[in-house]
């Protein structure tokens, strides 16, 4: 069973103080704290095993690349992909995606084409595809969205046209906490014939993802946002469009022969991995991935939602309060807004009392012109928050607000 004071002890981080008060990280959709497992990992490769992958005859460059190659097949396992040929390693789902637009866009695109995304993207959704447009006289057409958060099937289903070539969707929202009904908009593109490109940063961490029940083409994440660390990343794409698909970067590890004249590529998944890949991140997220799932997909996912629901409940109490996103379907997530406090007076204050949300427009500045707002407050939950630390930002939100 789900012990949430024993996962918390994982985590020594969340047993800090600040401003001589106890921490409460609620910036987990910015990124999440690591459990000591995952740090483990990178320390002992580290000291222990430490040599570049893929390249070297000698035992430790041969135990560093078992430990890569099982890394890879961790992550194929956890998403449910048919082979490791699908998983690519980036340096996270920005890169993830900007591999995507480059190089399917290279071969799969040309001027008056279309790129469906929708109206609650991050920027890392939505500038990749303006650069391709830049690049190559592409449009971006846009799913409207509801008052709620929730996206608009119907009008989704007219933006579909003969010239349209790829939908670039997000699984869950990272300001609203909608999470879209990626099965379905998948199965409305599939039927024009047109593949689907999911980014799933805020998904992975918080709900099971099986790219091959969703029949997702591409889904993107990033290690940071699910417990594991920094600088590494996943593109999964299925075999049959990564193989038609161009390399992004050109350097070592890509190739297969280099001469002057001519160069060919590597094998899936190594002809989009140019250079040394981060073998150490690597290590450490399948260490993070090994242990969501070793806690539960679905506990941690039912944990999130029921403090998610209580979030919503309890600050609803409070005189001027405005949640931002109320879809039916939604986790993880609560933005908001009180009265006329500035959400970044509000992250301050809250940030004095030991309460640490994020404020702004969380990277989805169209997403604000659609809100009619300049930014929210913005509490998101992980797996080790606890219905206390709610209680406490109720009371924080309470208590800056009846300063104002
Ligand atoms: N997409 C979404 C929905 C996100 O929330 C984020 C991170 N805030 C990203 C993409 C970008 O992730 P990263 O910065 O790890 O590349």
């Amino acid at each position: 069973m789900y012990n949430i004071y024993k996962v918390r002890e994982d985590f020594p981080i969340l047993g800090r103080e600040v401003y001589g008060k106890p921490l409460i990280y609620l910036d987990n959709g910015a990124t999440t704290q690591k459990p000591r497992t995952v740090v483990d990992a990178m320390v002992d490769e580290y000291y222990s095993v430490n040599a570049n992958v893929h390249r070297g005859v000698h035992f430790l460059s041969q135990q560093a690349t078992e430990l890569h190659e099982a890394s890879r097949e961790t992550v194929r396992r956890f998403i449910n992909a048919r082979t490791t040929n699908e998983i690519i390693f980036t340096r996270g789902t920005t890169e993830s995606i900007n591999l995507l637009a480059f190089s399917f866009g290279e071969e799969f695109m040309e001027e008056g084409d279309e790129v469906i995304i929708s109206t609650m993207e991050h920027h890392s959704n939505i500038v990749p595809w303006q650069l391709l447009a830049a690049r190559k006289g592409i449009a971006i057409k846009v799913i409207p969205m509801n008052d709620q958060g929730e996206l608009l099937l119907d009008e989704y289903r007219k933006l579909f046209s003969k010239r349209t070539k790829l939908v670039s969707v997000t699984h869950v929202s990272n300001v609203l906490g909608t999470i879209n009904p990626i099965k379905q908009l998948i199965s409305i593109a599939h039927e024009q014939g047109v593949p689907v490109m999911v980014d799933g940063a805020q998904g992975v961490p918080h709900c099971t993802v099986d790219v091959q029940d969703l029949d997702a083409d591409f889904y993107a994440f990033s290690g940071h946002k699910v417990y594991g660390p920094t600088g590494v990343g996943v593109l999964y794409g299925k075999e049959e469009w990564l193989d038609r698909m161009p390399p992004y970067q050109g350097g070592g590890e890509m190739i297969q022969t280099v001469t002057f004249e001519k160069t060919t590529f590597n094998e899936l998944p190594f002809k989009f991995e140019a250079g040394t890949p981060d073998y150490i991140a690597t290590t450490a997220l399948a260490r993070a991935l090994d242990y969501v799932t070793d806690l539960g997909m679905e506990h941690i996912a039912a944990h999130e939602l029921s403090l998610t629901q209580y979030a919503m409940e309890r600050l609803k109490e409070i005189p001027g309060m405005r949640l931002i996103g109320e879809a039916a379907h939604k986790s993880s997530v609560v933005s908001f807004l009180v009265g006329d406090i500035h959400h970044f007076d509000m992250g301050t204050l809250l940030d004095r009392l030991g309460i640490a949300v994020r404020t702004g427009h969380h990277c989805a500045q169209p997403l604000m012109q659609r809100l009619g707002i300049e930014g929210t407050v913005r509490a998101s939950f992980g797996l080790y928050n606890t219905k206390e630390e709610v209680d406490k930002l109720v009371a924080g939100v309470e208590r800056v607000s009846q300063m104002f």
